[in-house]
């Protein structure tokens, strides 16, 4: 009943449950790795609400002093610097793909659709009076292209089947702009596949990619903007923050510290508060969404956890632990599915399910606490008990396979050189650039390695683990050979060769 009456059409439908009454129940919050997502707008510190609190903090104390709160906001039209509506990026003509540098105008060097020579369009360009249209295009001045591509509107005079008359001249990008970005409706007169093909993105030229305008960014405290404060490394703000000793500021510079500390212990200090919710990771996602309860004054509710510790650093396992407990002080109840074992020891209460997996599990094995897992005789404490052997004669190097030197991201002028033919194990904690070393560096140098990744496996609905795998070509082929009948018979992929038809069913 939340929803109006048609989002509730798209919603999947319930019956009544068959119970006359249910009470007692806690309000239960899953707090589970799906991504944020979230638009261009969103980002960690809109959605930690942090991005609020210091714009009351410019909207109170910051000079020259241009407003409320929403002044300060990127997704607010007071904020927003107006030519990327704070976006900080804008779609502009892809001009790779929509001018041809090796044509002059005469040879259709405009390959937009509607510009062929002779066109009423091209006639805007070609009779212009500012192009020699001859000329290709790669030999134009830069004067030249950025009348091409950039010009304002204009007026000029033209001759249109044995007519004179004005019409407004503009650059390509500002007029594509006009016709198919900003207004929703001319944009399928393009179609998305052209559109795709003619646009790209590229930092706002307003505000150069910094969403706010001129204004808010000039509005100053100690120095900084909030667009300074929202592109600081976490771990660099909260030391910035100390700086910011007004006591009349001190109860929203302590709240603004409070949230980017939690941030901090629970791993997050490498990021800032401008990074956009939809590229982090299903972990950093629900990092996030914790920081976002931690700072909550309810109390009494039911957290759920779904593996938090998926992707931490031992060092960040113990930040998370802290987080939980601190949770569960609140005077909230907690639940959490994990495997690791820094995790379950913190557990007052501990449920351990088996005895195997998939039709050999479905029991309880334990429940209780710490010290009783420990002496029960389940898998998992088995495996509490045990130490990995430690590799006490690693293998020489028979050579190494190497990157090139890297300063890409946070990496400051290494290298990776892995030795060929042995287990190389890359570690560190989050966002020491482990990733940035290994997939953005050492793997695209490296195209030839095999990239086994947690991304989704790419197939549809006809796919299963026997067909991703191909064991399902084995099997086929063995019933195939045992039938006598070709191997296609035994596939439901009409891809494949299909089963022979079969009669048309006769109706009496
Ligand atoms: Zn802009």
């Amino acid at each position: 009943e939340t929803y109006s009456s048609f989002t509730r059409l798209f919603l999947p439908r319930y019956k009544r449950p068959e119970v006359d009454e249910i009470s007692n129940l806690s309000t239960a919050i899953v707090i589970d790795q799906h991504r944020l997502g979230g638009n261009a707008r969103s980002t960690l510190g809109t959605a930690t609400d942090i991005n609020a609190l210091l714009r009351l903090l410019f909207s109170r104390f910051a000079a020259p002093h241009i407003g409320y709160g929403n002044a300060y906001s990127f997704n607010d039209p007071a904020g927003m610097c107006p030519d990327c509506e704070g976006i900080g990026r804008i779609i502009t003509l892809n001009t790779e793909n929509a001018l041809g540098r090796e044509k002059s105008l005469n040879e259709g060097a405009i390959l937009l659709p509607g510009f062929n020579p002779g066109s009423y369009y091209w006639k805007t360009y070609a009779e212009s009076g500012f192009f020699d249209n001859d000329k290709k295009l790669r030999d134009y001045s830069p004067e030249e292209w950025q009348l091409l591509v950039n010009a304002k509107p204009q007026k000029v005079a033209l001759n249109y089947q044995d007519t004179d008359f004005n019409a407004t001249y503009e650059g390509l990008a500002v007029r594509f702009m006009r016709q198919n970005v900003k207004t929703e409706k001319e944009t399928s007169k393009l179609g998305a596949k052209r559109m795709a093909l003619f646009s790209t993105t590229a930092a706002c030229p307003d505000c150069g990619g910094k969403r706010y305008n001129q204004k808010v960014l000039e509005s100053r405290l100690n120095g900084y903007s909030i667009h300074d404060l929202t592109t600081l490394q976490l771990d660099n703000l909260l030391q910035v923050l100390e700086g910011f000793t007004d006591p009349r500021s001190r109860p929203i510079v302590d709240s603004i510290r409070e949230r980017v500390s939690n941030l901090i212990d629970i791993g997050l200090g490498y990021m800032d508060l401008s990074r956009e919710t939809p590229t982090l990771s299903g972990g950093e996602s629900q990092r996030v969404k914790m920081v976002k309860h931690l700072s909550s004054s309810l109390t009494g509710l039911l957290y759920i956890f779904d593996e938090p510790s998926i992707g931490l650093h031992p060092r960040d396992v113990h930040r998370l632990n802290e987080l939980l407990v601190r949770l569960r002080d609140k005077g909230n109840t907690v639940l959490v599915v994990e495997h690791d074992p820094d995790v379950i020891k913190i557990g007052d209460h501990i449920v351990d399910m088996g005895p195997k997996a998939g039709s050999g599990g479905g029991r309880i094995m334990y429940s209780g606490g710490y010290e009783g897992l420990l002496t029960s005789d389940t898998l998992t404490a088995r495996h509490l008990g045990k130490k990995t052997r430690l590799n006490l004669s690693p293998r020489t190097a028979k050579g190494f396979i190497q990157s090139g030197v890297s300063s890409l991201h946070n990496l400051k002028n290494v290298r990776l050189r892995v030795p060929l033919g042995a287990l190389t194990v890359v570690t560190g904690v989050a966002g020491s650039g482990k990733s940035t070393l290994v997939h953005r560096v050492f793997a695209r140098e490296h195209p030839e390695a095999v990239l086994i990744d947690q991304s989704p496996v790419q197939a549809n609905s006809r796919s299963n683990p026997a067909t991703f795998t191909d064991i399902m070509t084995s099997i086929r082929n063995a019933f195939a050979e045992a039938n006598g009948a070709p191997a296609g018979l035994f596939s439901y992929n009409p891809t494949e060769p299909a089963r022979p038809a079969r009669e048309p069913a006769s109706s009496n």
